[in-house]
């Protein structure tokens, strides 16, 4: 651990850690496990076309997310062009401007226009609220995509009696929370569908991959239709063909890190529960905690960064942290409503994404991390607080 300030990366010394630590990593199979399912698909001579891995995956992930359809496609984002295409959107389609790019990406591909709204500055995530503002500027939107941002649901209750009164389709980006429960039932079960991301960040991963969660049985047969013709039940009539196919390799993957989804679930909960304990009482720190009484993945450690009372501001420290290979991340830098493509038309004032997109980073988490990587971030971030003046003075 750093004695001096000048011991820091940013002043000359060495890094704290030897490799650099992202902020999710890839849960790893066993070596034995993955050969196995390998050679299975090389025997079988079958390795795309929803083979037999791909069936016994979706079959998995429906009796884990409790839903009647989980629809695997290549990425998540390929995921949400799909669904949106499958569920007839048209026009304009209200997002938050705190997302992933993906979010919104996936719009703009299959030619609807998102329609950004604010986020609540407490849970990050859209309210009622805020959909509400974005709606009085875009009567004509059509619907809404909410976003379970770090695996806390949105007001889905809320949304839903929001959108039954003015006519709205309403549909969930869930790439963060599966595995999560909102008042006990479980994310995948919301709105008209819910798309999951398998992405090596995500908890779950199948090298690239996510799927669409619906109770809605025409809706799943057309995005199956539209995956491609393998894997589909029924014969239906669909706008236009594409290819989101989700090979038996990524099948492969994702079955075997179900098999450790309970302990890499459990192994985040303890990291999230000590940079609880170890930065919860920090000045200037804000923790974005799991929703309580629900399960949860806890995988995303993500604080806000006061810089008066922290002493440094969000940038300064994600700067100090990656020259110490902590590469923690400034997480939606800028908001979607300032990046390209959206940022080419006049988009209304975003404060509460404007403020959170200065003040958000996430720090590591995710199997490289255990008590002792964990206890390492939390010592410096701790020591940053602490010096945060002499530090401002030097830098
Ligand atoms: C990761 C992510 C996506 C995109 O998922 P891919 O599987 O990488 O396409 C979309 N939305 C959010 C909120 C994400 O975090």
């Amino acid at each position: 651990m750093k004695k001096s300030i000048d011991d820091l990366a940013v002043f000359g010394g060495g890094p704290l850690l030897e490799k650099p630590l992202p902020v999710g990593q890839m849960n790893m199979p066993s070596w034995e496990g993955f050969r196995e399912r390998m050679q299975g698909i090389l025997d079988r001579r079958y390795y795309t076309n929803h083979g037999v891995l791909a069936q016994e995956f979706e079959e998995r992930l429906c009796g884990i997310l409790k839903v009647r359809n989980a629809v695997t496609i290549t990425n998540a984002t390929i995921g949400i062009s799909l669904a949106a295409l499958a569920m007839g959107m048209k026009g304009k389609v209200i997002v938050p401007a705190f997302t992933s790019a993906a979010t919104a990406q996936a719009l703009e591909w299959i030619g609807l226009e998102p329609a950004f709204c604010d986020v609540n500055p407490f849970t990050h995530a859209v309210s009622v609220e805020t959909v509400e503002a974005a709606l009085e500027r875009h009567p004509d939107a059509t619907g809404v995509l909410g976003v379970h941002l770090w695996g806390n649901a949105c007001d889905t209750e809320g949304l839903g009696e929001l959108a039954k009164r003015r006519g709205l389709s309403v549909f969930y980006d869930a790439a963060h929370a599966f595995g999560c429960t909102h008042g006990g039932r479980s994310v995948g079960t919301f709105g008209d569908c819910e798309i999951f991301s398998f992405h090596a960040t995500k908890v779950l991963n199948s090298c690239e991959g996510g799927c669409v969660a619906t109770n809605d049985d025409d809706l799943a047969e057309r995005i199956r239709n539209l995956r491609s013709s393998y894997g589909r039940r029924r014969d239906v009539e669909v706008p236009v063909n594409a290819n989101g196919r989700f090979s038996e390799f990524q099948a492969a993957f994702g079955l075997l890190s179900l098999d450790d989804f309970e302990a890499n679930c459990a192994r985040n909960t303890e990291t999230l529960e000590r940079y609880r304990n170890g930065l919860g009482e920090v000045p200037g720190l804000r923790m974005i905690l799991p929703d309580a009484g629900e399960r949860h993945n806890c995988q995303y450690a993500v604080f806000e960064v006061d810089a008066d009372r922290f002493g440094i501001d969000r940038d300064h420290l994600a700067d100090i942290l990656g020259q110490e290979n902590i590469l923690a991340r400034k997480c939606f830098t800028p908001g979607l409503h300032r990046c390209v493509p959206f940022s080419r038309v006049p988009q209304p004032d975003m404060p509460v994404t404007d403020d959170l997109c200065r003040k958000v980073i996430q720090l590591p988490s995710g199997s490289m991390v255990g008590p002792r990587e964990t206890d390492s971030v939390i010592g410096l971030v701790r020591f940053i607080h602490e010096n945060a003046q002499a530090i401002g003075r030097k830098a």
